[in-house]
């Protein structure tokens, strides 16, 4: 079996096709840096992960190893096979996007929300909205009180998540851009992804 390994450079996207069977892994060389995930189903309708549906039929916050994530429609599309790292990871928060940056006093700042859209642009796929992605290694679990609160990743250098397609996917990545809170631990550094 063949590895290929790909870089997604700090503060940008890209996108992966891959076969139903497939794996992907999502690694995070350095250690503490968020990567945000949408698995397109390109068929005709196009379909795509949602971050409620897989909430609602998991009964949890997050799939736990074994458990699959569910698109709009309903269908298993991805399943987590392994999690090597200490999480948590994140199905409540949007994409960072050009407002949250603007709120903060940064203006044109690279943003996943724009990452991903450049990435649907380049494969020619129209959706009618951006999805609530899957971000991995974010610790952002909620407080007792209710409260939700981005903390500083946990995730060491190295630490990793695999994931099965369920069927034919465009998983989109990122490698998150925010760097000025504690998010990814104030310094954006890149994802590197396997295709297994
Ligand atoms: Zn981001």
């Amino acid at each position: 079996m063949t590895t290929q390994t790909h870089t997604i450079p700090p503060q940008s996207g890209r996108g992966f096709h891959l076969k139903a069977g497939e794996t992907i892994k999502i690694i995070d060389p350095e250690g503490q840096q968020v990567s945000d995930m949408w698995a397109i189903v390109p068929d005709d309708p196009i379909d795509w992960l949602s971050v409620s549906q897989t909430r609602d039929i998991n009964e949890r916050l997050f799939p736990a190893v074994g458990e699959s994530f569910f698109s709009v429609r309903g269908q298993k599309i991805l399943t987590l096979v392994e999690d090597q790292s200490p999480g948590p990871h994140d199905m409540l928060f949007p994409a960072c996007n050009r407002a949250l940056y603007e709120r903060e006093g940064l203006h044109d700042h690279p943003n996943c929300h724009d990452n991903f859209m450049s990435v649907l642009d380049s494969e020619g796929i129209e959706i009618p909205s951006v999805p609530d992605p899957v971000n991995f290694f974010q610790n952002s679990t909620p407080q007792p009180d209710g409260r939700l609160e981005v903390l500083a990743s946990r995730n060491p250098p190295g630490g990793y998540v695999v994931l099965r397609a369920e069927t034919d996917l465009l998983i989109v990545l990122t490698a998150c851009s925010v760097d000025f809170h504690p998010t990814n631990g104030s310094q954006c550094t890149a994802i590197e992804v396997q295709l297994l």
